[in-house]
């Protein structure tokens, strides 16, 4: 099984801690990688096949800009370990970043379903369903809090989610049902 981490910090870059706590994670195996951080109304994405110091090595996750940042060590359970495989997940806007540990068992009617309403799906993931549900409450009008909950009312399976918005840059909305998290609060920030 892979691993999810997330931080909203008070200040210096949550990108630099995330792949540190990833490096953590790593003994429970993985395939792939990545880390996504928010800055400035924007949102930022690294991710690839392969070891975390491979990877960083080539795409340096330490330079990342933002607060707040999320990270995933990916096994794979649906669609090949492959960067577009690969974790974080994005919604079609580019604004929303989604990490998921878990399986969504019916992620092939939500997919039917979002491709109708004109989503655009990038992965072969079960996971990126999850992103695009969550893309719709906010095009709606609500919170992030508020499409996650709605979002996961969706889901049927495993998940621990964490779900960061450009919209929302000082905040990762959390959810989990079987798969196991753990939030942290410290004078410098929050975890989970
Ligand atoms: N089911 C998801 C995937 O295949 C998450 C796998 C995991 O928990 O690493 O991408």
């Amino acid at each position: 099984m892979c691993g999810i981490v997330g931080c909203v910090l008070k200040d210096g870059l949550a990108a630099p801690l995330t792949h540190q706590a990833l490096k953590r994670l790593e003994y429970r195996g993985y395939d792939s990688c990545g880390i996504a951080t928010i800055s400035n109304g924007k949102l930022y994405l690294k991710k690839d096949v392969g070891k975390i110091d491979e990877i960083h090595r080539r795409l340096n996750f330490d330079d990342m800009p933002g607060l707040t940042a999320i990270g995933h060590n990916r096994w794979a359970t649906h669609g090949a370990p492959s960067k577009e495989n690969a974790h974080p997940h994005l919604d079609c806007k580019g604004l929303i970043a989604l990490v998921h540990n878990g399986v969504i068992e019916n992620f092939a009617e939500l997919k039917a379903e979002l491709e109708d309403r004109g989503h655009r799906y990038i992965s072969r993931t079960d996971t990126e369903a999850i992103v695009h549900l969550v893309e719709e409450g906010l095009a709606g009008g609500e919170s992030l809090y508020e499409a996650v909950l709605k979002a996961v009312r969706r889901l049927k399976g495993s998940y621990a989610l964490a779900i960061i918005s450009a919209q929302e840059p000082e905040r990762i909305i959390c959810a989990r049902n079987e798969s196991p998290l753990v939030i942290g609060v410290s004078e410098q920030g929050i975890y989970c």
